[in-house]
């Protein structure tokens, strides 16, 4: 999975930090570029885009060394390379609901407040399972989808200031310009950069990827299903370089999700009933949330009965299949509460199950938190007088936090073990197989598939 092992064997690359190799660089990108074709944009493999370490050992050792003079100019030369295109591999998806193909993209260089990554790893996420099939957006193909991810710097361009090359960092799909009216709201954190003018695409309405010729659209801005993929800065932060990525990549987005829904935009208070519609890794991390906030009662419920163990095991109390009753869910919530519930969360993205999630609210006033997404805005059918007594109704995107400015917390706290992410992750797989992970969440078999495109 190295992209290393995927570069043009008769044009092997050394990169280490001495400045002697840093000179062999230099002289296959001199080589490499002689080679190219003057009418055809330069491609350098991943391994190239290496040449930024190399590249900043050397700038340490032409200042302090007597090579100074000598090896200046190359400096200029060096920092050319690293603005070239990096060839590697991503899973594109060419058609709704076609399966992923393994292809080589070009990855432009980062533009102005933007950031190249290499991803090393990425969860799939019931967003991205709802997006291939969106037969409604087929004018946005092809597409590299994968929004739940985390990796290592590459380069950054002008005007970057918050990372460096060689930073790990978190991947965040809603980004945090800290300056609109949502960012500078501590009660919002829907920052308005989200809605781009021109969907799928970087803030100048351009794409940094091209697979076969063709423009390929960024899905979220992020592509994480790729090797290497451009972002803004505004959606990346720094985490702690010790963080497993495989694992704190879920943090991106589903464990944040629903551990933020609870004790966020809920608010869960200690000693209550709460209930979770959907128990996949959005739903069982508000589970953790509500454990975390002190409910006395958390009931999941799912259609698929494999992740009632799962639910238990990270904190629900109880947990109900709606197919195993006659009666609506929202009356038999009701029977096994007397009152209803308290804090009650949709995390599926269904009209039908959003509206009995609310239904399932106490009377008085029961908070209902829709957090499933939809792939078209469908309407949701409610009974006006639930409203009239108190019950609200409240939607909740990447679990109210900051998203930016809150990652190196969130980071900070799974490393001090305040959660597990473990019980979340049942599959660990090469990017290649992204299809096989496709199965396993659609059949239910696991909970969080996480990819690895290029190891750490
Ligand atoms: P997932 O596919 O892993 O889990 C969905 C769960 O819902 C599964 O366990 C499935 O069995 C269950 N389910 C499906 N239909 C059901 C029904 N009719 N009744 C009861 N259970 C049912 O997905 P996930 O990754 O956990 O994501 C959950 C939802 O959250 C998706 O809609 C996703 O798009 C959305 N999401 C929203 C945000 C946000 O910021 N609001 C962020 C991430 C994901
Ligand atoms: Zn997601």
């Amino acid at each position: 999975m190295d992209p290393a092992k995927n570069c043009d064997q008769n044009r092997p690359f050394l990169i280490s930090s001495s400045v002697a190799r840093t000179q062999e660089s230099h002289h296959e990108y001199q080589r490499q570029a002689k080679n190219c074709d003057q009418n055809r944009p330069f491609l350098i493999s991943s391994s190239v885009a290496r040449t930024q370490e190399s590249h900043h050992e050397y700038q340490r050792q032409a200042t302090s060394n007597t090579l100074h003079s000598n090896i200046k100019s190359m400096t200029s030369i060096l920092v050319d390379v690293l603005h070239f295109l990096i060839r590697c591999k991503a899973a594109i998806l060419w058609k709704p609901g076609m399966p992923f193909a393994i292809e080589e993209v070009e990855v432009a260089p980062p533009k102005a407040k933007e950031v190249r990554v290499k991803i090393v790893a990425t969860g799939l996420c019931g967003t991205d399972l709802k997006k291939r099939e969106n037969t409604n957006a087929s004018h946005l193909y092809p597409i590299i989808l994968g929004h739940e991810g985390c990796g290592i710097v590459e380069s950054v361009g002008e005007g970057v200031s918050t990372v460096k090359t060689g930073d790990k960092v978190i991947i965040v799909w809603l980004p945090q310009c800290g300056e609109c009216t949502a960012c500078l709201n501590s009660e919002t954190n829907f920052c308005v950069e989200f809605n781009q003018s021109k969907p799928c695409m970087m803030s100048d309405g351009t794409s940094r990827f091209t697979c076969k010729g063709k423009s390929v659209y960024q899905f979220a801005t992020t592509s994480t299903f790729s090797e290497y993929t451009v972002i803004k800065e505004m959606s990346v932060a720094k985490i702690d370089a010790r963080a497993p990525l495989e694992k704190v990549c879920l943090i991106s987005c589903g464990f944040s999700t629903g551990f933020g829904a609870a004790v966020n935009t809920a608010k869960v208070t200690p000693g209550s009933t709460c209930a979770v519609f959907g128990l996949g890794t959005v739903g069982l991390s508000v589970i953790m949330g509500c454990k975390a906030a002190g409910a006395a009662r958390i009931i999941g419920v799912d259609i698929n009965r494999d992740k009632f163990k799962i639910a238990k095991d990270v904190g629900a109390t109880e947990c109900i299949n709606p197919e195993d009753f006659v009666k609506p869910i929202q009356e038999v919530l009701f029977d096994m509460t007397d009152d209803g519930i308290d804090f009650c969360f949709e995390a599926i993205g269904n009209p039908d199950t959003m509206a009995a999630a609310f239904a399932s609210c106490q009377q008085r006033n029961g908070v209902c938190v829709i957090i499933g997404w939809t792939p078209d805005s469908t309407p949701l059918s409610i009974d006006c007088h639930l409203l009239m007594s108190g019950r609200s109704l409240k939607g909740s995107v990447f679990g109210g936090w900051k998203s930016k400015g809150h990652m190196p917390k969130l980071i900070s706290d799974y490393m001090a073990e305040k959660f597990n992410l473990d019980p979340l992750i049942t599959h660990t797989l090469e990017l290649d197989k992204i299809n096989e992970a496709v199965e396993i969440m659609k059949t239910g078999k696991g909970i969080r598939c996480v990819l690895i495109t290029c190891p750490d």
